[in-house]
């Protein structure tokens, strides 16, 4: 399955991961993190399931490439 990693140094809370990806990304206190549901060992770490095809979208329009899947 996926892991998702978000880089909160890079991140600027834009939000566009969470308008592109809400089940996976949350903007809080002007960071993103990745929701409870889907959230491993911190806030910045997730594994989703494949069909949850939406990170990868919001991996490729961060602005500032705080994202990574893999
Ligand atoms: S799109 Fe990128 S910069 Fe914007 S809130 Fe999400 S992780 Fe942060």
């Amino acid at each position: 399955m996926p892991k998702v990693l978000i880089d909160q140094e890079s991140c600027s809370g834009s939000g566009n991961c969470m308008a592109l990806c809400s089940e996976v990304f949350e903007v809080v206190n002007g960071v993103s993190q990745v929701v409870e549901k889907y959230r491993d060992d911190n806030l910045t770490e997730g594994t989703v399931p494949e069909e949850v095809e939406c990170v990868h979208k919001a991996e490729e329009k961060c602005p500032f490439n705080a994202i990574l899947v893999k």
